[in-house]
């Protein structure tokens, strides 16, 4: 029998089934209301690449080096095809397909989704790489099955497996065939607090289909009911802008808008919150634990769509995270302060940049072929860190810079790799003797003389990994920025909900030459291969979470120390020269590898990945911009892009850049606080008129973001400031979309967040 019905399937068919189905067998045979349909198992799947004798061939072709980016596209190829062109065996066809038409009347549009049998390896990121097709029917349903089967060759899917050394023969895939339900309303419910654990069940909802409120493309009504009394404690009627419905003509699912009436309506009538809570009830009750489903009402009736645990309670006492907050001071000081601790004397003092104490032994640093001499353990000493230090910052204990602030290349880099740092000492190379100990503090920015007593061994990732599973939850997305590839596992470690800024600049300048140079010795090919395999390296780490990668954004004056860097121009103020999207436009055709680099990173299937490009002044730069990246093949309509708000004309412009259709605008308040106040940001000698939070630049910003919630542009902070409490409280008191700090501050962040949206419910109700 090629299919199965899901009446008959149930949690031991797993092995035939797949996750998807056998859960969906469960609910359907404890009675739970799950729409009609069947399964094609894996053993078809497996009988069709065996009994065409397809299956040898198609596992020696995805057994390629993953890395190399060309092999991976070839091998995708190849498998696609020979599970495309092999045609499905008469009886297997008719199975399908007679299945399909005991369906309802035998014309109903179904939803087909892979349900792979090996979604328990490691790493949850395996589940959903598969296909799942909406709104199809009979003509077309046997080639959806097929794709379904040929996803399971994905790049990603095969670069996952090869790195994870999974056999790629040990893994199958059914599919699922289930009826659509065209739902008038629809969201998810909590059948216990997702964060507390509480005795509470969540429900939200919107109208139209379930994608706008997973997705969150919608903010839902909020419905919180105490399941121990089963009263409704409290209904937050959200303003559901957009919602989700199948266009009758073409069957696709589109977003609309919500009509005027229905905007601020409540979705969900008592009795449907009833209802809802006995499902929710038996639900927990079948499993045992506490779940998160997906549901849907359509014609009266509610239907149960998917159901999983929750895995975010946690069961860490409040003791734990009290420490763990008091820990951690969100990203470094602003400034010095008395040091109180009781070892060696402070020798001088600079800015704090990325937190942690290290001892260690200088090792002045002022040539690059001195690099060797960095051992694991030193602290390098240099007047400003250069791109190709990454690989010595790596092995060091601390960093110490004589130049540079808060968002200098030593800054950003030492905070994303979880290495202390203290720069803009003004003369830390000249003070101190090369082999000399000392320890730094990056918290308070100071250099010590001596060592510090051995601390416990210094584990970047863990420390990165919050103390505690409670995740805040915030309706504002906290997000975290990565400027290098190898910091992404430790990025993605934070729990925060994506990457908010991907610098392509730190991956370029690690190249240690020009692009021009890079290109003229290695070929565009090799150019554009290095760029997708750091692109690639985050969207994975981080996938389904969005990951928005911006464009190169490097001055010349970085561009010059690097080899090929004599050609570069010589300016006089390279922060108001040539660099950001003014330099693309200028040069499209070394422009045209970088939105190559995008184009083959979504044909992989990284759909997570977003287009952001930097130093904007206007709608003609985004509308050029936009056009470039439409020849590179990269379809503006389909991805989500936007563009960095840095200088005070693009956020005065804002409007006419949102009629270019951008999706987003990110603050880049690096920039931007350096061009409204004249502040070079990299000159120690203003650093301290350096102000994220001078009037002015708030004001830009709250305007930005006023005319944005007009137009539905989503916004959010990706510049150093996003780690501030400060700034955090008034850009979500002002209704930021979203907000990206650094690797070290985004626990911290997550709580700020919730605290001041609680306030403001709070303030709204008394
Ligand atoms: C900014 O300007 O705030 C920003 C995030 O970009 P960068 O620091 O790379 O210039
Ligand atoms: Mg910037």
């Amino acid at each position: 029998m090629a299919v199965a019905w899901l009446d008959d399937v149930r949690s031991a068919d797993i092995d035939h089934v797949g996750g998807k189905a056998a859960s969906l067998g469960e609910l359907t045979a404890a009675g739970l209301p799950v729409p009609a349909g069947f399964v094609v198992t894996a053993g078809t799947y497996r009988e069709f690449i065996e009994d065409a004798g397809i299956d040898e061939e198609l596992f020696a072709a995805v057994d390629v080096d993953h890395e190399d980016t060309e092999a991976l596209r070839e091998a995708h190829e190849r498998a696609h095809e020979l599970i495309m062109e092999t045609p499905v065996p008469d009886d297997v066809r008719e199975g399908i397909v007679s299945a399909y038409r005991d369906l309802g009347d035998g014309e109903r549009f179904v939803a087909v989704r892979s349900s792979a049998t090996a979604e328990d390896l490691p790493d949850a990121s395996f589940a959903g790489q598969q296909e799942t097709f909406l709104n199809v029917q009979e003509d077309a349903l046997v080639d959806r099955v097929k794709e379904c089967w040929a996803s399971l060759f994905s790049q990603r899917a095969i670069y996952y497996r090869n790195r994870q050394g999974f056999p790629h023969d040990a893994v199958d895939i059914a599919v699922v065939v289930q009826e659509m339900v065209p739902a008038e309303k629809s969201g998810v419910l909590f059948t216990s607090h997702p964060s507390t654990g509480e005795s509470q069940i969540i429900i939200e909802a919107a109208w139209g289909l379930g994608e706008a409120v997973v997705s969150g493309s919608v903010s839902p009504d909020n419905y919180v009911i105490d399941r121990e009394s089963g009263e409704v404690e409290t209904i937050t009627v959200a303003d559901k802008k957009v919602m989700m419905e199948k266009d009758e003509e073409t069957g696709e699912t589109v977003e609309r808008e919500v009509p005027e009436e229905k905007r601020s309506k409540r979705v969900l009538e008592d009795e449907e919150i009833d209802e809802l809570v006995e499902l929710g009830e038996r639900v927990e009750d079948h499993y045992g634990t506490p779940q998160d489903v997906e549901w849907a009402v359509y014609d009266g009736d509610v239907y149960m769509l998917q159901s999983r645990p929750i895995t975010t309670i946690s069961d860490a006492d409040d003791d734990e995270r009290e420490t763990a907050v008091a820990g951690t001071n969100g990203g470094g000081s602003d400034g010095p302060e008395v040091d109180s601790s009781n070892s060696g004397d402070v020798l001088f003092r600079g800015l704090g940049s990325s937190p942690g104490i290290a001892s260690g032994k200088a090792r002045i640093i002022t040539k690059l072929d001195h690099l060797d001499q960095v051992g694991d353990g030193d602290i390098i000493v240099t007047e400003m860190t250069m791109p190709d230090m990454v690989p010595a910052m790596k092995r060091a204990s601390g960093i110490v810079t004589d130049e540079g602030g808060m968002t200098s290349h030593a800054a950003i880099i030492s905070r994303e790799l979880g290495v202390p740092a203290v720069v803009g000492t003004g003369s830390a190379t000249r003070e101190l003797e090369d082999g000399q100990q000392i320890t730094i503090d990056g918290d308070k920015g100071t250099v010590r003389e001596g060592a510090e007593p051995e601390e416990e061994q210094h584990e970047p990732i863990e420390e990165a990994r919050p103390k505690t599973p409670v995740k805040p939850m915030t309706a504002t997305e906290v997000k975290v920025n990565v400027s290098i590839p190898e910091a992404a596992e430790r990025a993605a470690a934070t729990g925060a909900d994506g990457v908010g800024l991907l610098r392509i600049e730190h991956m370029v300048l690690s190249l240690g030459q020009t692009p021009s140079k890079f290109i003229a010795e290695n070929g565009e090919r090799a150019y554009v291969d290095e760029l997708v395999d750091g692109i690639q390296t985050a969207a994975e780490e981080f996938y389904p979470r969005p990951v928005r990668v911006r464009t190169l954004d490097a001055p010349t004056d970085e561009f010059r120390q690097l080899e090929g860097g004599d050609d570069e121009p010589k300016e006089h103020n390279p922060m108001l020269g040539y660099r950001g999207i003014r330099r693309s436009l200028d040069n499209p055709d070394l422009f045209e590898h970088e939105l190559e680099a995008f184009r083959r990173i979504y044909e992989m299937g990284y759909d997570n990945v977003e287009v952001m490009f930097p130093l904007v002044n206007d709608a003609e730069d985004v509308s050029r911009a936009r056009e470039l990246m439409r020849r590179a093949g990269v379809d503006p309509e389909k991805r989500e892009w936007g563009v960095m708000v840095e200088t005070p004309a693009s956020a005065l412009e804002v409007e006419s850049m949102a009629k270019e259709g951008i999706d987003f605008v990110s603050f880049g308040t690096n920039d931007l606080t350096q061009y409204t106040l004249a502040v070079d940001r990299n000159n120690e000698r203003v650093a301290d008129r350096f102000d994220e939070l001078h009037p002015a630049v708030l004001k830009l910003i709250g305007d930005t973001i006023e005319t944005c919630r007009e137009l539905d542009v989503k916004t959010s902070i990706c510049g150093q400031a996003a780690s501030k409490p400060r700034m955090v409280q008034f850009l979500v008191e002002k209704g930021v979309s979203s907000v990206s700090a650094n690797i070290d501050a985004v626990r911290d962040v997550q709580h700020e967040a919730k605290r001041i949206e609680q306030r403001l419910i709070l303030d709204s109700v008394r």
